[in-house]
């Protein structure tokens, strides 16, 4: 039994690290494709899900794709429900 135990807890390790070794590697590898071949066509790193970003009433992270936006002093503020933003706003 403890033995299985083990075993899940190596594989939980193991698949947490493959997930940061292939991210810093994608990271890697996207900036090798995207720099020197196209200087003229830059586009913004924003993936095509959207980005998640944290939204400063409740601390809920969201997609910017499907986010509520608000434009405050030259930032965009990303919030899961008009209510959220309806608070930052007061
Ligand atoms: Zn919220």
């Amino acid at each position: 039994m403890f033995r299985v135990i083990l075993y899940l807890l190596l594989t939980v390790v193991l698949i947490s690290m493959l997930r940061g070794v292939v991210g810093v590697i994608g990271k890697l590898f996207g900036d090798f494709v995207g720099a020197p071949q196209a200087p003229q066509a830059r586009r913004p790193s924003v993936p095509s899900g959207g980005e998640l970003k944290k939204d400063p009433v409740c601390g809920t992270f969201i997609s910017t794709a499907t986010a509520l936006q608000k434009k405050s002093g030259g930032e965009v503020y990303y919030f899961c429900s008009a209510e959220c933003r309806d608070k930052f706003r007061a």
